[in-house]
C-alpha cells in the first residue's frame, strides 16, 4: 500500500503528476483535435464565397449525398490479420463515424449513404500526414471518384503544433473537395466528421477571423467572424471549457465586451462531447452550398466498378471482392492455366484449394469488354 511505506508521499506526488498529466493530455488532446482545415487556407488572402442568392432556392425535403470511403492502410499491414469476409475493425470504425455524423445531421434532412465498395490504399506516406512538409494539392486527387463526397480516413494527420482530427476543402477551392480524417481519434460519436462535413459544406468556425473578428454584440456579424449572426462570437474554445461544457475564460472583444459563445456548436472548437448543434443559418447555409456545388452528386455504379478492390493479400482461405454477385471472374496464374472461382459467400471467393503462388484474376462486368485484371498471392 502507498501509505504503509516511507517513501509514500514522493509516490503519492509522483503519481499525483502522473495522473494530472494523463488526465490534462487526455481532455485537451483525446477529447478535442482541432482541425486542419484552416492550415489548408492560411495563404488564402481572398476566399471566393458562394454567391447563391437563397430566395431562389426552394427547398428540397431531403437532401441525400454519395459518399466514397476510401481507408488508408500501411504498406506493411499483417494481409492475414482479419477475417476477409468479416468487416475488420477498421471498417466498423469509419462506417460507424458515418452513420454518427448522421445522426447528427438527420434533425435538419441532410444524409449520406455509402456508395460502392469501401476502397483500401496502402501506402504509408498517405496513412501518417504531415500537414507542414506535404502539399495537399495533390495528395488524394488520384483517387478521388467524381460527383461524390470522398472521405480518407487515414491513421493519423500532424502539423507542427496540432495533432489534427481532420481536414476538409471548401467547395469554391477545388473540383474535387474531399475530406481527410485521423483514425486515431476515433471514435468520437461523428463530431469530427460532422465538423468537417460542415467546411465541405462551406462553413466556416465560429472563431474565424478571416474576415476580421466578431464582436460580442453582434454588431458585425454580417461582415465578420463566421459570416452568420446566429452564431455568437467566439473567441476559439480550445481548451477552455469546462466539465459542463461551459466557457470557462473571461475574455474580452476588441471593444472590451465578454464572449459569451455557444459550445454546443459543432463548428467551434468546444470538446467533442459539448458539440452537436448547426445553428439554423448554419444548416440554410450548407442548403445554399449543396444546391451551386453539390446538387448533381450521384451514386454511379459504373464508376464504382473501376474501384473494385481485392484483399488480404497474400491470401490463404478467403478473397474478398466486393459483390461478386454482379461481376464476372476468371482466375488463372502465370502459365495461363484456369481455375474456377469459388464464391465463399456474396463477396468472398474460397482459394484454400490453389496452391502457393502468384495468380490473376480478372473481374468484369458480365457482358461488357471491359475488365480489370488483378494479381493476388496465395501463402498458405
Ligand atoms: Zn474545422
Amino acid at each position: 500500500m502507498l501509505t504503509s511505506t516511507p517513501n509514500s508521499p514522493i509516490l503519492i506526488r509522483t503519481l499525483a503528476f502522473i495522473i494530472f498529466n494523463f488526465v490534462f493530455t487526455s481532455i485537451f488532446y483525446a477529447q478535442t483535435h482541432p482541425c486542419g482545415t484552416e492550415l489548408l487556407y492560411n495563404n488564402e488572402n481572398s476566399p471566393q464565397l458562394p454567391t447563391t442568392n437563397p430566395e431562389n432556392v426552394t427547398p428540397r425535403n431531403t437532401y441525400s449525398l454519395p459518399v466514397a470511403i476510401h481507408i488508408i492502410q500501411n504498406e506493411n499491414s499483417h494481409a492475414n490479420s482479419f477475417h476477409a469476409c468479416e468487416p475488420t475493425a477498421e471498417v466498423k470504425l469509419v462506417l460507424d463515424d458515418l452513420a454518427d455524423a448522421n445522426e447528427l445531421f438527420k434533425p435538419h434532412d441532410i444524409q449520406f449513404f455509402l456508395c460502392g465498395e469501401i476502397n483500401f490504399i496502402r501506402s504509408n506516406l498517405l496513412n501518417a500526414i504531415n500537414m507542414d512538409v506535404q502539399s495537399e494539392t495533390n495528395r488524394f486527387n488520384s483517387y478521388n471518384i467524381r460527383n461524390v463526397i470522398n472521405i480518407y480516413y487515414v491513421h493519423s494527420i500532424y502539423s507542427e503544433y496540432w495533432r489534427v482530427g481532420g481536414y476538409a476543402y471548401f467547395p469554391w477551392t477545388t473540383t474535387t473537395p474531399h475530406i481527410v480524417m485521423a483514425r486515431k481519434y476515433l471514435p468520437n460519436k461523428g463530431k469530427t466528421l460532422a465538423h468537417e462535413l460542415g467546411h465541405f459544406f462551406g462553413l466556416f468556425h465560429p472563431h474565424h477571423t478571416r474576415f476580421g473578428s466578431e464582436l460580442v454584440d453582434g454588431s458585425n456579424c454580417h461582415e465578420a467572424g463566421d459570416l452568420l449572426c446566429d452564431t455568437p462570437a467566439d473567441p476559439n474554445l480550445y481548451g477552455k471549457i469546462n466539465d459542463n461544457c461551459q466557457y470557462n475564460q473571461f475574455e474580452l472583444d476588441s471593444i472590451g465586451i465578454p464572449y459569451a459563445p455557444n459550445t454546443q456548436l459543432i463548428m467551434s472548437y468546444a470538446d467533442s462531447r459539448c458539440k452537436d448543434l448547426f445553428s439554423p443559418q448554419q444548416v440554410s447555409k450548407m442548403k445554399e452550398v449543396y444546391e451551386q456545388y453539390y446538387s448533381h452528386y450521384a451514386c454511379n455504379p459504373h464508376i464504382q466498378e473501376k474501384h473494385i478492390t481485392i484483399y488480404p493479400n497474400p491470401a490463404s482461405e478467403l478473397l474478398h471482392i466486393g459483390a461478386i454477385d454482379d461481376v464476372a471472374m476468371e482466375i488463372f496464374d502465370a502459365s495461363g492455366r484456369f481455375y474456377p472461382p469459388v464464391p465463399a459467400s456474396e463477396k468472398c471467393l474460397d482459394v484454400s484449394f490453389l496452391s502457393n503462388g502468384l495468380y490473376f484474376i480478372r473481374i468484369s462486368i458480365p457482358g461488357s469488354q471491359e475488365g480489370q485484371i488483378f494479381k493476388f498471392v496465395v501463402k498458405h
